[in-house]
């Protein structure tokens, strides 16, 4: 017989410590949804993208320029026509942006910025925060934060980590960080706190969730078995009624969305259709993921769906 190691012993056999501590390493603590939304909103839709450009294929080492372009894309033409679709709406988003990102096209944050919207961190070159040393990972968080805070003249108050995992120590530099909210987990439709070991960290999670999400319908890589197999029009009847469920409960809609994937001509036409499916709501409130956090830090309600 074999000795196991213990770090590779099957699940099957781990005692109740062990999956305990699992689980709760990071874990959903109270609700944050506020009882009433700002100036009695009764919805808040908090949009965003994240512009991962060229490093969707760097993280991977690759330096295709075919693939590169592909991201490029997102910086040439989808960020301009997301920004006067935005300008045109009123609409204020936030975008999170890899650190790489940010010092390859620092005009682009810079109009991001100027426009109102918030820069939020998103790794340095959406690396797998989950496969990272623990030494590794606080000092690209560290570039991340420094860099984006230099380009933006205010450092970030929110990470939303690069394909939506965290590491066993992603929660302590958060804490660190002295960031206000994370937007990379998943459980539960409206805004709470984080718990580390159980205990409150005072980091708001603003959830996300991958049918919220444009990459999984839209995504294409030639190389996987990544396709657009779902046509732009089931996307919006998608999200559409992914708003219409946070009307109905009166709680928060949050979108993520990637320049280069939603920035074609036939898809920033669902964007903009969704918007005006949003705006003939009455009491929408529109806010960045920062103005979010903060008013549910604020005013956290009893948890409870609204009865509207
Ligand atoms: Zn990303």
């Amino acid at each position: 017989m074999t000795t196991r190691d213990p770090a590779s012993e099957p699940a099957w056999a781990w005692d109740e410590g062990r999956w305990r501590a699992g689980v709760s390493k990071v874990r959903a603590g109270r609700s944050l949804r506020p009882a009433r939304w700002k100036d009695g909103a009764r919805v808040c839709v908090a949009l965003s993208f994240d512009s991962d450009h060229e490093t969707s294929t760097l993280r991977e080492g690759s330096v295709s320029p075919g693939r590169l372009s592909q991201g490029e894309y997102g910086a040439r033409t989808a960020v301009p026509r997301i920004l006067e679709l935005l300008r045109r709406e009123g609409v204020r988003v936030s975008f999170f942006v890899p650190g790489v990102v940010a010092k390859l096209h620092p005009d682009e944050q810079r109009r991001v910025v100027d426009a109102g919207h918030e820069l939020a961190m998103h790794g340095w070159i959406h690396e797998l925060t989950s496969e990272l040393p623990g030494t590794v990972e606080r000092d690209l968080m560290q570039r991340a934060y420094e860099t984006l805070a230099k380009i933006a003249g205010r450092p970030p108050v929110g990470v939303r980590c690069p394909s939506w995992d965290f590491s066993p120590t992603t929660l302590g530099l958060i804490r660190e960080l002295g960031l206000l909210y994370d937007s990379s987990l998943m459980a539960d439709d409206e805004p709470y706190e984080l718990l580390e070991d159980g205990a409150p960290t005072g980091i708001v999670e603003l959830p996300v969730e991958w049918i919220k999400d444009d990459a999984p319908y839209l995504g294409m890589n030639r190389f996987s078995a990544i396709r657009p197999y779902t046509p732009p029009s089931a996307v919006l009847e998608i999200f559409k009624a992914e708003f219409d469920g946070a009307v109905a409960e009166g709680g928060l809609f949050l979108l993520t969305m990637h320049p280069h994937i939603i920035g074609h001509r036939s898809r920033i036409a669902l964007l903009e259709e969704l918007i005006r499916h949003i705006k003939r709501t009455e009491g929408v409130w529109f806010a960045t993921h920062e103005e979010v956090a903060r008013y549910c830090k604020e005013n956290p309600g009893s948890g409870d769906r609204l009865r509207l």
